[in-house]
């Protein structure tokens, strides 16, 4: 693998750039492999990438349908964060936060993680000390959290509508080391690195079916390009879980719905980090190329459609006129939509199925970019020893049997509230 550095781009441009090597090789499937990855998105290739680095194993093929990234991963609003409140979450999501941390001198590859803050608004008295506790848990873990109050606010973000009688901001809760990082330069370094250990990553190959035993095992998958063998295949396939796991003969408390994202024409940095309105669903960043980056609810009915429809885009320009009418003068420059995993209680599953040979990382909902590297690392943690990582512990299939959910915005089974 081409190791990146100043020298070495330094050295290329004197040749305008003409002669860099192809990232991975573009490889055809082989008839067996150890382990297979379903979905070369983030958490797929993450995973492919710590089986190979971690755990040695690198007769691994990642299969992706499409293109890299071309799923959630290079859909998303790219925040990244691990303000979260209960202790099945929080370590989980702090080691991701730690790995981003590392990422790019990890991988050799420039992902832009940007540790500019993320700040949830908080605009009642009852919301402001859910935020007061939910900082006070982050701490516990060894979180930074800081409870701002109007004022504090005020000087981070003098553009915020402060005059609103309606929804007055009265603080926020900052994490300052949460932040952004470039979606698609995740995948792309995963895959380079992965790629680099021995792995397979084969585009355009999508996954049909998979291959059983006698005894009911999966022992492989039915490809758009042939069959391929597996000791183990691995689902990473976010909001076509549903789908995949029916070909396996399973249901899963999973929904799919659409989510969409937009961004604004380029214009002068003004958004400091990622601010989140909490009166409405609204939430923003800049892009380093000045695009405001902003998103808000899920569609209101399941769907396997990547695109948006008027309703949410009514709805979500309505919050940012609340919380920053200024923001009604820029021009809206694209929106997309991507396939949600939505899990009945909001958090993941990173687990074994009740089918052998299957196992299974989904239920990201609208958050998984955050938790890519952690995933990948649980994931391939699972895959090797096949026992739970003891940071996802509780992202069990089961829990939705035993009563053992992860509740973290408290809304219960109700995908359109998450
Ligand atoms: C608009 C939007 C905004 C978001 N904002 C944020 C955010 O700011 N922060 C955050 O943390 N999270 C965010 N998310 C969520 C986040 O993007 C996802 O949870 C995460 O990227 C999921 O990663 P993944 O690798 O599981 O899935 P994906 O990246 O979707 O990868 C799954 C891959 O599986 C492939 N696949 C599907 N079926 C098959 C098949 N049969 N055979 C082969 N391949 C198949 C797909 O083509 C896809 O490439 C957002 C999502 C969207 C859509």
């Amino acid at each position: 693998m081409t190791r990146f550095s100043g020298f070495s781009l330094f050295a290329k441009a004197l040749n305008g750039h003409q002669d860099w090597p192809e990232f991975f090789p573009d490889v055809a499937p082989k008839p067996q492999y150890d382990a297979i990855i379903v979905g070369a998105g983030g958490h797929g290739l993450g995973a492919a990438y710590y089986l190979a680095k971690r755990y040695g194993i690198t007769r691994v093929a990642v299969l992706e349908k499409g293109w890299l990234g071309g799923g959630n991963t290079g859909r998303n609003t790219t925040i990244i964060r691990s303000n979260y409140a209960l202790p099945g979450n929080e370590p989980f999501y702090e080691l991701s936060m730690q790995l981003w941390e590392g990422l790019e001198q990890e991988l050799n590859y420039n992902a832009m993680v940007s540790q500019r803050g993320v700040l949830n608004l908080f605009h009642s008295d009852a919301q402001r000390d859910a935020y007061a506790r939910r900082g006070n848990a982050m701490r516990l873990h060894g979180v930074d959290s800081t409870l701002l109050d109007a004022d504090g606010v005020r000087r981070m973000a003098p553009f915020l509508d402060f005059a609103n009688a309606r929804f007055p901001i009265q603080g926020g809760l900052l994490q300052e080391r949460g932040g952004t990082a470039r979606h698609d330069a995740v995948v792309w370094g995963y895959a380079r690195a992965a790629s680099a250990l021995g792995v397979d990553i084969i585009q355009n190959c999508e996954v049909t079916g998979f291959l059983r035993d006698g005894s009911g095992a999966v022992t492989g998958v039915e490809t758009s390009r042939g069959t391929i063998r597996a000791g183990k295949v691995g689902l990473a396939v976010a909001g076509m879980t549903s789908v995949m796991a029916q070909k396996a003969g399973l249901r899963l408390p999973i929904e799919s719905h659409v989510l969409q994202a937009f961004v604004s024409e380029g214009l002068k940095p003004l958004i400091p980090g990622v601010i989140t309105f909490g009166a409405g669903h609204f939430y923003i960043s800049q892009s380093d190329k000045g695009g405001l980056v902003f998103g808000g609810d899920i569609d209101g009915y399941n769907s396997y459609a990547q695109r948006g429809n008027l309703p949410v885009v009514e709805d979500v320009c309505e919050g940012g006129m609340a919380l920053m009418p200024m923001i009604g003068r820029a021009r809206l420059l694209r929106s997309w939509g991507g396939i949600m995993d939505m899990s009945m209680d909001g958090s993941p599953i990173i687990d074994a199925t009740p089918v052998p040979g299957l196992w299974l990382n989904a239920g990201w909902c609208y958050g998984g970019f955050k938790a890519t590297p952690a995933s990948g690392w649980c994931f391939a943690h699972l895959l090797a020893h096949e026992t739970p990582h003891d940071t996802a512990a509780a992202y069990r299939l089961d829990r939705f049997r035993t009563g053992q959910l992860i509740d973290e915005k408290g809304v219960g089974a109700q995908p359109n509230l998450h």
